[in-house]
């Protein structure tokens, strides 16, 4: 199958292109395009055979639900049941945007799309084409992020053909995602609101519309006889190919400590890395120093870490070390997705 690349953003919507896009999608073919979280691999979500579809093309574990995408707040009472008064006052704080709420479902919706769940996740992005592509493809579109299971989730549209050329008919290429990290995922089917995967929407802030949230107890830490109530976190997801540590401490001494262990990594022949900010950058030496972003605004570090994730394979870099952040506002969505790229491999100094 040739993969067609078409350019779209937010100032740029060419309305023909869209309707060949949305008909793509309502013919069960796959369509990536961009949100503001990361890219999507878009299909039907009322069809059976686009989440296989989608599935395969992801070499995704089928019991790893999929989340809707919509286009309109209304379009919520056609898939989902007993909407609670939460989803409503989510809604009117933060959709459209980066947070996806988990209710029960409807029977239009397929097991397919729900990995078998009588629950849905449902997400009305803040991206103004992605709102335009979801619309034109009938307003029901399932996706998950756009990579190949396992890799990081694509920031960039090169990525994702990198991973889908030849799978799905059409990628749309609205430029550089703006977050970086996936949605907020937050479960609304609970007597209190449970956080399941951390993202730009922060804890605090879904506490001051709702009052009470607790968190999934797996989220910052790998137990070893707890199932994440997302099924999907429980894979492991964003590693590098080289081996990831995390280094927490005193910067000085994370500086000492990292600079050390990369010219011991290098006399046995290995290649490295450090996944650093623009702060401390110019401390480094390894065969690649990755600035991430700004610890001045962690928004930064989030926008850039799955690229610079990316890159480390690209240089074929064996042996990497991260400075750590701290687990405030969306710093718990970069550490969430850091210690599951390190496999939870932290070095406290
Ligand atoms: P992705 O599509 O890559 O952003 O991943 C979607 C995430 O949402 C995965 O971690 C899923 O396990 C999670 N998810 C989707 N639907 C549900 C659901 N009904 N209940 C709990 N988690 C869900
Ligand atoms: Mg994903």
């Amino acid at each position: 199958m040739d993969t067609n690349v078409v350019f779209m953003d937010e100032t740029h919507i060419e309305s023909e292109e869209l309707s060949r896009a949305g008909a793509l999608i309502k013919q069960g073919e796959l369509v990536a395009f961009p949100t503001e979280t990361v890219y999507g691999l878009g299909g039907d979500a009322l069809q059976e055979d686009s989440a296989r579809k989608i599935y395969a093309a992801k070499g995704r574990p089928s019991d790893n639900p999929l989340i809707i995408h919509i286009a309109k707040w209304e379009d919520i009472y056609y898939i989902c049941r007993d909407v609670p008064k939460a989803a409503e006052k989510l809604a009117d704080a933060f959709w459209p945007g980066p947070l996806t709420m988990i209710l029960k479902k409807s029977d239009v919706v397929p097991f397919a799309t729900t990995g078998g769940l009588d629950t849905v996740a449902v997400r009305l992005p803040g991206h103004a084409v992605a709102r335009a592509f979801i619309e034109a493809a009938g307003g029901y579109v399932a996706a998950p992020s756009a990579n190949v299971s396992g890799r990081p989730s694509p920031t960039l549209a090169k990525y994702v053909l990198e991973d889908m050329k030849g799978k799905i008919p059409l990628i749309i290429d609205g430029g550089e995602v703006g977050i970086g990290v996936e949605s907020t995922i937050v479960d609304l089917t609970e007597e209190t609101p449970v956080i399941l995967r951390p993202g730009y929407i922060t804890r605090e802030m879904l506490e001051n519309v709702l009052g009470e949230v607790t968190e999934d107890a797996t989220m910052m830490e790998s137990l070893k006889d707890v199932a994440p109530k997302a099924p999907g976190m429980k894979y492991r997801h964003y590693a590098p190919k080289g081996s990831l540590t995390i280094v927490a401490g005193d910067t000085e001494a994370v500086i000492k400590y990292i600079n050390e262990a990369c010219r011991e990594a290098a006399g046995q022949g290995k290649r490295t890395g450090v996944l650093c900010t623009s702060e401390t950058g110019s401390r480094y030496e390894a065969d690649s120093v990755k600035c991430v972003g700004s610890r001045a605004d962690e928004s930064t570090v989030a926008q850039g870490l799955y690229k610079v994730l990316r890159e480390c394979d690209e240089e074929e870099l064996e042996v990497l070390f991260a400075e750590s952040f701290d687990t405030e506002g969306i710093g718990q969505a970069i550490m969430n997705r850091l210690l599951k790229a390190a496999g939870h491999q932290v070095t406290q100094l």
